[in-house]
C-alpha cells in the first residue's frame, strides 16, 4: 500500500466497530484527510491520546483502496491538554474545528493558509496568548475571508461611498450599507463594533485584548459564519493561496 507522511491537527473523531475509530484531520500538505485509526480505543493502544482532538501529530497514512489507515502518529505539539484544561478555551477550539470541517469541504485537496490559520489559533488557545472567544471569533472571521467571505466594512456595498454614521450592515449582502441603501434585513452597527469586526479580520490583538469582546460583536461573527457556512465555498484551491 502506497504510504505518506505528512502534519496534521486531529478535527474529529468518530468510533468505527469495536476498537477503531475514524480520524478527520487537517493536513498540512493533503488538505483534510480521513483515516481509520486500527486499535485506537484500545487500553494499550499504540497511538496513545496522540488522536485525540486539537493534537498536532506528524503522521504516517497508508492509502486504502475504500479508506486510508493511520500507522503511526508522533506528538508535535500537544494542544488538547492545555486546551482541555481550560473551559472556555475547549469551547473555543470546538467551533474552531468545526468551522474549518465545514468550510473545507473536499478532501486531499491542499489548503496551507488554513492550515497556517488553524495552527496559529490553537497555539494561541493552548498558550492563553488571548481571551479564548476572541481566538474563535478571529479565527472564524478570517477562515471565512481565506474562503473568499470577507466582510466590506470600508463602504456601502450598494453605492461605495463612506456608510457613515450609523452604518448599517447586511450580512447577505456582504457588508455595510449606508442610511440611504440600507436594505430591511440591516441592522445598525455602531463604530466601535466595526472597529472591533476589522481587529478580528486582522489579528489587531492590540486592539482586541485592551477590553473583552462585546455582545455586539460575538452576535455578528455569529450571524456571519451561520450565515456563509450554510453556503457552498468556491474552490479553496483557487481561493487559498
Ligand atoms: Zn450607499
Amino acid at each position: 500500500m502506497p504510504l505518506y507522511r505528512d502534519e496534521a491537527v486531529v478535527l474529529r473523531t468518530a468510533k468505527l466497530g469495536e476498537a477503531d475509530r475514524i480520524i478527520t484531520m487537517l493536513t498540512r500538505s493533503h488538505g483534510k484527510i480521513r483515516a481509520v485509526a486500527k486499535g485506537v480505543r484500545k487500553v494499550r493502544s499504540r497511538f496513545g491520546g496522540r488522536l485525540e482532538p486539537f493534537m498536532r501529530v506528524d503522521v504516517l497514512v497508508a492509502q486504502g483502496r475504500t479508506l486510508d489507515s493511520v500507522s503511526q502518529a508522533e506528538s508535535v505539539a500537544a494542544y488538547a491538554a492545555p486546551i482541555s484544561a481550560d473551559y472556555d478555551a475547549y469551547v473555543a477550539a470546538g467551533v474552531i474545528v468545526e468551522t474549518v470541517e465545514r468550510i473545507v469541504t473536499t478532501e486531499h485537496e491542499r489548503v496551507d493558509a488554513q492550515y497556517r490559520l488553524l495552527i496559529g489559533a490553537l497555539h494561541a488557545l493552548a498558550s492563553h496568548a488571548h481571551e479564548p472567544a476572541a481566538i474563535a471569533d478571529s479565527y472564524v472571521m478570517r477562515a471565512l475571508a481565506l474562503a473568499g467571505w470577507s466582510p466590506r466594512l470600508d463602504a456601502c456595498v450598494v453605492c461605495g461611498r463612506p456608510a457613515g454614521d450609523p452604518a448599517y450592515l447586511s450580512v447577505a449582502a456582504g457588508g455595510v450599507m449606508c442610511q440611504a441603501d440600507r436594505t430591511r434585513d440591516a441592522h445598525r452597527v455602531e463604530t466601535a463594533t466595526l472597529n472591533r469586526l476589522r481587529a478580528l479580520l486582522h489579528g489587531d490583538w492590540a486592539t482586541l485584548d485592551a477590553a473583552p469582546l462585546d455582545a455586539a460583536t460575538r452576535r455578528l461573527v455569529e450571524e456571519w459564519s451561520e450565515y456563509y457556512l450554510e453556503r457552498p465555498i468556491r474552490s479553496l484551491r483557487l481561493l487559498d493561496s
